[in-house]
C-alpha cells in the first residue's frame, strides 16, 4: 500500500500567477510595458463564455491588459481572419487566443495558421509546434506545460523516467509527449487504436491521462508509486439528478497505488490559465527583445 500524495495544482497555479504579477509589475516599472492578452470568442457557447470570462479576470488580476472581441455565431471565416490580421498588427496585443470550438463554417486550422507565431499564446501555430519538437524556444501549449510544472515538483529528476501519455490531441497529448521527450523521459503515446491500454499504462513511472473519457484509467492500470497527472475534465450525472466533475482516472481507486496524483478539480485545470498568463508575459518580452523573467 502506497501513501498517495495529492498534487495541489491550485496552490502551484496561485504561486505562478503571483510570479507573473510580480514580473509584470517590474516590466511596467522598468519599460512602461503592460502585456496585453486578447480573447476572441465566436458565437454564444456557454462553456466558452465562462472560460473567456475567467481568463479575462485572471489576466487583470495579474496586472496584464485584457481585451475581448466577440463575433456572432454567423461570422464568416473571412471576418475572423480580418480581425486576427488587425490583432497581429496591434502593438498593444501580445497574446491572441481564439476560443475553440469555432462554428462549423470556420476552419479552425486556417484560423490558428493566421495568428502571428510571436503572439500565439496557445502554442498551436505550426511554427510553435515545430519549434517545440525541435527543442527551440517557443510558446508552449498551456495545459501540457502546466502538467510539466507539476511533474517537475513531484519528481526531482525526470530524465530516464518511463512516461506514458494517454491521448494524442494537438492540444494536450502530442505537446505533452514533446515536453517529456525534452526532459529525457522514455515516452509512449497511446490512443484509441492502441492495443491493451492497461498493460501500456502499467509501464509508466509517469502516467498522463488525457482521453476525455470519465474514469477510463482504473486503479489496476497504475504502477505502484507512479505519478499520475489527470488532465481530464468530464461532467457526469449523479444519482441525485445533479452532476459532478471527474477526471480520466478513477481517483478513489488510484489511492494507495499511485505515488502522487492530481485531483479533479484542483489539479491541472488551474495551471492552464496561469500558464496562459505566463505565455503572454513571455510573448511581450520576446517580441521586444527584452530579457524574459525565469518563471
Ligand atoms: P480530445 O481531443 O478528445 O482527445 C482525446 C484523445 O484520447 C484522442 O487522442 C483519442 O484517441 C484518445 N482516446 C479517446 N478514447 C480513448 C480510449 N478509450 N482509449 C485510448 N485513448 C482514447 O481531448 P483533449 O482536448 O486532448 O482533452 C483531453 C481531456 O483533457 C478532456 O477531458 C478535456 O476536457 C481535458 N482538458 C483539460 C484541460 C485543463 O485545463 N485541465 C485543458 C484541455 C483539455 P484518437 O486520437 O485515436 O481518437
Amino acid at each position: 500500500m502506497v501513501d498517495t500524495r495529492l498534487i495541489d495544482g491550485k496552490a502551484r497555479a496561485a504561486g505562478l500567477r503571483a510570479a507573473v504579477a510580480a514580473a509584470a509589475a517590474a516590466l511596467k516599472a522598468q519599460h512602461g510595458i503592460v502585456p496585453g492578452l486578447c480573447a476572441v470568442l465566436v458565437g454564444e457557447d456557454p462553456a466558452s463564455q465562462v472560460y473567456v470570462r475567467s481568463k479575462g479576470k485572471a489576466t487583470i488580476e495579474a496586472g496584464l491588459a485584457s481585451f475581448e472581441h466577440k463575433l456572432p455565431a454567423s461570422a464568416s471565416e473571412a471576418e475572423l481572419l480580418a480581425l486576427i490580421a488587425r490583432l497581429n498588427a496591434d502593438d498593444t496585443v501580445d497574446g491572441i487566443l481564439v476560443q475553440l470550438p469555432l462554428p462549423p463554417q470556420i476552419n479552425p486550422q486556417r484560423v490558428i495558421d493566421a495568428i502571428a507565431p510571436a503572439k500565439d499564446v496557445d502554442g498551436f501555430h505550426p511554427e510553435n509546434v515545430g519549434r517545440l519538437w525541435s527543442g527551440s524556444t517557443s510558446l508552449v501549449p498551456c495545459t501540457p506545460y502546466g502538467c510539466l510544472m507539476l511533474l517537475r515538483e513531484a519528481i526531482p529528476s525526470l530524465a530516464g523516467a518511463e512516461a506514458v501519455v494517454l491521448g494524442r490531441s494537438n492540444i494536450v497529448g502530442k505537446p505533452m509527449a514533446a515536453l517529456l521527450l525534452g526532459e529525457s523521459c522514455t515516452v509512449t503515446v497511446a490512443h484509441s487504436k492502441s492495443h491493451d491500454l492497461p498493460a501500456i499504462a502499467r509501464r509508466a513511472d509517469i502516467l498522463i491521462a488525457a482521453v476525455s473519457k470519465p474514469e477510463l484509467v482504473r486503479g489496476d492500470w497504475i504502477k505502484p508509486g507512479a505519478v499520475v497527472i489527470d488532465v481530464g475534465i468530464n461532467r457526469v450525472a449523479t444519482a441525485d439528478g445533479k452532476s459532478r466533475l471527474v477526471g480520466d482516472v478513477a481517483f478513489e481507486e488510484a489511492q494507495g497505488i499511485a505515488g502522487a496524483i492530481t485531483p479533479v478539480p484542483g489539479g491541472v485545470g488551474p495551471m492552464t490559465i496561469a500558464c496562459l498568463l505566463r505565455n503572454t508575459l513571455l510573448a511581450a518580452c520576446r517580441r521586444r527583445g527584452l530579457t524574459e523573467p525565469s518563471i
